[in-house]
């Protein structure tokens, strides 16, 4: 009888992870290999005198395809009741104190509408719906599909759905055909910051995420974000999968067309029939490959934004901050322009916090709060003059400021502690290339379905890919579906 198939997966992220668990429940022996102490890599938690922060992503939207994904891996998700939908997606907060509550709740969104702009209600409803069928067409057609040559991506019936996927227009453009409010446009567009885009230069697929959001909802587990992570770990130790932490890969080893097997920083060998790299793809291409033409090539594409997060632990409660909060700065262009041209950060940042205790109160002691701050900034260019430490403090004063404006007059006074993740610090500690934490690389046409690093290497056919800067790009949706299609991918050879 033939024995079983071996695979090492390099990441514990959840692409890792959930790759871990398809191959295992089809029979592989897999040990996951993680470089960190701990599991999640930017899904992965930090707990501190009883503060529980999400390391990265604090938002679970699009529950289809967790639901999908789950389904096919037969780990209950939604089934227990501990993963909640929110009343609200989030507050925006604009600069002169107009604020908009996006809700899923169509009268909420109503009355809130015809007082920002008459008759931008009805028109808010055909951008979402028209959104939504381009998520639905994107899903089907674009991201939850592999590719497997050319052909069947660039071809005849393809360009009518990239017409109908609305590439041909920025997201901005295809926006101001909705509203002529300001605020409006901003406030249906700056979701692109999720996948690391201006909306002023991405296409209009990207409406796809608002109208997702309010059609489908945003969701919230017990345990924050990690405890996704914590189900499927679950998952993969039932079924046999073993984690080796604190284990950097430092070289694939390749002979002929094989990679043979994957050498550690301590000197360890492990060799495997398949591998599978959940580390971000050009970072592995460069470090741990031979391959120095294909890393060069990867170089010179485009690579999305960076973030500079601040992880507060508060001895004071704030209850004016809802779960989820966006700051919408008035130099809206102006702030992405320094993002994305400058490769820096605005003085007058838009941002976003998180405040799981609202709805979680585990996340926080009794009286005490947890919050966190994700403010877009550029990624590391070494072109540039980035002094990222005097970044980070003047954009913290930037933030504070906005939130005395407020009414939050003494929240600097009751910080007890704070974590800082700059640009560089989200390249040292998961190796994402340039800290570029939204894809890496950036989801721009020529960069998306078979244009993207495909998922299998061209060469060596036995090592694979999975997760942000791979097929079919990031976001925790995207790096689940990027698990499935790996998978199948390894299954179907
Ligand atoms: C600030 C922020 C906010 C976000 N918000 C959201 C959100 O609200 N909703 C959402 O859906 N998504 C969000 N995202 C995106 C989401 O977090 C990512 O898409 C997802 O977690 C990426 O998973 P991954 O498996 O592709 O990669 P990673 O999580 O980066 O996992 C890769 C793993 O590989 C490990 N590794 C790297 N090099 C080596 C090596 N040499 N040897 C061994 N191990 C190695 C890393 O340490 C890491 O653990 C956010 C991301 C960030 C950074």
């Amino acid at each position: 009888m033939e024995g079983k198939k071996s695979a090492i997966i390099i990441g514990a992220g959840i692409g890792g992870i959930t790759t871990a668990v398809y191959l295992a429940k089809n029979g592989y022996d897999v040990e996951v290999f993680e470089k960190n102490g701990s599991p999640g890599g930017r899904c992965g938690q930090m707990i501190r005198d009883g503060h529980r922060f999400d390391l990265g992503a604090t938002m679970m939207l699009m529950p289809g395809i967790y639901r999908e994904i789950f389904k096919s891996l037969g780990i209950p998700i939604f089934e227990n009741g501990d993963i909640k939908p929110l009343e609200d997606l989030y507050k925006i907060y604009f600069d002169n104190n107009e604020i908009i509550t996006f809700s899923p709740d169509a009268e909420k969104m109503k009355i809130q509408h015809e007082k920002i702009e008459p008759g931008s209600f009805v028109k808010s409803q055909k951008y979402v719906t028209d959104g939504y069928e381009i998520f639905q067409i994107g899903v089907h057609k674009l991201i939850g599909r592999n590719f497997y040559n050319i052909f069947q991506f660039a071809n005849i019936r393809n360009v009518g759905m990239l017409i109908k996927l609305k590439t041909y227009i920025s997201n901005w453009a295809y926006a101001k055909k909705f509203f002529r409010n300001r605020h409006l446009l901003m406030a249906y567009t700056f979701q692109n910051i999720y996948v690391g885009q201006s909306p002023f230069n991405s296409p209009a697929l990207f409406s796809m995420v608002p109208a997702a959001e309010l059609i489908e909802g945003s969701f919230f587990p017990k345990g924050g974000m990690f405890a996704i992570i914590e189900k499927l770990l679950a998952a993969a130790q039932s079924c046999g999968v073993k984690f080796s932490y604190n284990m950097a890969a430092k070289t694939i080893k390749v002979s002929g067309k094989r990679a043979e097997g994957v050498i550690f920083d301590d000197g360890t060998e492990v060799k495997a029939d398949i591998i599978v790299a959940n580390a971000d793809l050009p970072y592995v291409y460069r470090k741990l490959l031979p391959d120095k033409r294909q890393s060069q090539r990867l170089d010179n594409m485009k690579y999305s934004c960076s973030a500079i997060c601040y992880h507060w632990g508060l001895d004071k409660v704030y209850p004016q901050l809802g779960h989820h909060s966006v700051f919408l700065s008035d130099g809206f262009r102006e702030g992405l322009d320094r993002i994305f041209i400058d490769k820096s950060v605005s003085d007058h940042p838009s941002f976003y916090v998180h405040a799981p205790a609202r709805t979680d109160p585990s996340a926080a002691p009794e009286n005490q709060d947890t919050l966190s701050f994700i403010v877009g900034a550029g990624h590391v260019d070494k072109m540039k003059k980035q002094d990222w430490d005097t970044l980070a403090k003047k954009t913290r004063a930037a933030v504070i400021q906005r939130l005395k404006q407020l009414g939050l007059e003494d929240i600097e006074e009751h910080i007890k502690f704070e974590i800082c993740f700059t640009p560089e610090d989200w390249e040292s500690v998961c190796n994402i290339s340039r800290g570029s934490v939204f894809g890496s690389l950036a989801h721009n046409l020529l960069q998306m379905g078979y244009f993207r690093p495909h998922n299998q290497h061209s060469r060596y056919k036995n090592l694979y890919f999975v997760g942000g800067s791979t097929h079919p790009g990031n976001g925790i949706p995207n790096v689940l579906l990027s698990a499935k299609l790996t998978s199948e991918r390894i299954l179907n050879n």
